[in-house]
């Protein structure tokens, strides 16, 4: 198959899809303390046991009072004070106010906080320069919050906010699924270990490290199992000894045509696996299959191909693997500045830098060079530019899709 022939491949789309089918998700679960949960996901859905806030309380430093009895006077006497933490516990009548400070309970009898800017106070005579309204300032005891409310769903990965919420409905604890064991391993006789003294016709293995630090983002467990070369017997015992105790096993290189003999004839031994071609650049031979009940996926070794099929295919089927829901992409519109050169036929997530112009709207740059070799293409970018199969070359001051790069890559 030519680099253009893109009859019989297969939609991004079609191949996400495989992957979800083929996804059981983790069942076993940890239950731990608020302080351990940071990026872990929800196990079961949370709700609350009370009202939050708890109770009405004072949006505003000020004076508590009842709204309609400034209909008759301006002046009101003050009779105590109502502090966070140490409530007014006398009621509020006719003619009287007392002083309240943010967070304090509305004491009985008052219906309103006027602000301490909108008074004068004479010893214990206030004069209030406001009529308020009933109400003013209160916040009321679940306007935040209703007990019996659901918070967080199940499935929820955990973010430094959810974390506070939970500590705010007295959660001291909650139960996670448990981390995925994901074995990851490279494959090919050309690659050296970074810290070594390169040999002729050799490189460096940069892919591990990458799959590796996104899979650190995802929260996995990862059995790092280094280079292993193209020998079939050292194949074999590496995918067996991956099997053993992992959900899922990654490996880069090996899955391109006359490449795969080797991951072909192990995997038809130790399970079965599926040689796709997909219909994206960079990143179109891809791998799957499943090794005892673990599931494999192949990526391809060109570093940038490693990396976008490891984002578009891999992590969001790991995450559903995780317990979360299969994550739906975002992207917004933006006008190139570059002029994007594209053959019909498949799905570019080409690198490109998104900002803004100087009336604030969006704009991308790409990042040069696109060879699906270029790794430092990908460190540059913050953003995919996303052109459809049927595209061809976008002029600069074309509107394209961008995807931002989320926090799996940046
Ligand atoms: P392959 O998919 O094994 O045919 O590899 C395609 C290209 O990616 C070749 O140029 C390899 O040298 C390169 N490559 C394969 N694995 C890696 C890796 N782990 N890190 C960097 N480059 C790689
Ligand atoms: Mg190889």
């Amino acid at each position: 198959m030519g680099c253009c022939d893109t009859t019989g491949l297969m939609s991004l789309e079609e191949a996400q899809q495989q992957l979800q089918q083929a996804v059981t998700p983790i069942t076993q679960t940890d239950t731990l303390a608020l302080e351990q949960v940071l990026d872990r996901v929800l196990a079961n859905d949370i709700k609350a046991s009370f009202n939050v806030p708890g109770y009405n309380n004072s949006a505003m430093d000020g004076y508590a009072l009842k709204a309609e009895d400034l209909n008759h006077r301006d002046t009101l006497k003050l009779i105590g004070a109502a502090f966070a933490g140490a409530p007014f516990d006398g009621e509020v009548n006719n003619g009287e106010c007392i002083r309240i400070m943010t967070g304090a309970p509305i004491p009985t009898g008052a219906n309103c906080v006027v602000i301490q800017e909108q008074t004068l106070a004479d010893d214990d005579i206030i004069t209030f320069d406001a009529k308020p309204a009933l109400h003013n300032n209160i916040r009321f005891a679940g306007e935040d919050i209703a007990n019996g409310q659901t918070v967080l769903t199940q499935g929820r990965r955990l973010n430094p906010a959810d974390i506070g919420l939970l500590a705010s409905l007295g959660y001291d604890q909650v139960t996670v699924y448990k981390r995925l064991n994901v074995a990851l391993f490279s494959t090919g006789d050309e690659l050296q270990l970074p810290g070594t003294a390169l040999a002729p016709g050799c490189i460096y293995d940069s892919n591990r490290f990458v799959v590796a630090a996104m899979l650190e983002r995802l929260g996995a467990n990862v059995l790092n199992l280094g280079i292993i070369p193209d020998n079939l017997a050292k194949l074999q015992q590496t995918f067996e000894q991956a099997a053993e105790t992992c959900n899922a096993i990654i490996t880069s290189g090996g899955v391109s045509v006359g490449e795969a003999d080797f991951t072909k004839e192990v995997l038809e031994k130790l399970g079965h696996v599926n040689f796709w071609k997909i219909a994206i650049k960079p990143g179109k031979p891809f791998a799957f299959g499943k090794v005892g009940r673990a599931l494999f996926f192949g990526l391809p070794g060109n570093p940038v191909a490693a990396t976008v099929t490891c984002h578009q295919l891999a992590t969001p089927t790991l995450r559903l693997m995780a317990g979360e829901q299969y994550p739906e992409q975002t992207s917004i519109k933006a006008t190139t500045q570059s002029t994007l050169k594209k053959h019909p036929g498949r799905l570019d997530f080409q690198r490109g830098v998104l900002s803004k112009d100087k009336n604030g709207e969006a704009i991308v740059n790409n990042t040069g060079e696109q060879g699906s070799g270029i790794l430092s293409s990908m460190s540059k970018a913050n953003c995919y530019v996303k052109l459809s199969r049927e595209s061809g070359n976008v002029e600069a001051g074309g509107v394209v899709e961008v995807i931002p790069f989320d926090r799996w890559l940046s």
